[in-house]
């Protein structure tokens, strides 16, 4: 008989690129496939997962790239609200 089907019939698990368990997601920066255990959240406009290796590197800080860019809409959108209001009271 052949042995080649699966013990388990499915997909492989994918495994943790830092432990070797089962994966539960890939990292938001370098894309490792990592286990709950082996990444941190940040918070953002989303919540990602960073992978401890890239933690060390430099720290979750995509959630304040996040808010930075959201910080600079916020801005132009204050900008263009008075600019909108200057026009409305020459008009007057
Ligand atoms: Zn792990
Ligand atoms: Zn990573």
């Amino acid at each position: 008989m052949s042995s080649l089907v699966p013990v388990d019939g499915g997909v492989p698990e994918a495994r943790c690129a830092l432990c070797g368990k089962i994966a539960s997601g890939p990292c938001a920066r370098c894309r490792a496939l990592v286990c709950a255990d082996c990444c941190e959240l940040t918070d953002g406009v989303t919540t990602f997962a960073v992978c401890l290796t890239c933690v060390r590197r430099g720290g979750a800080s995509i959630g304040a790239a996040w808010r930075g860019l959201l910080g600079w809409l916020a801005v132009i959108v204050l900008v263009l609200a008075a600019i909108a209001g200057a026009l409305v009271l020459l008009r007057k």
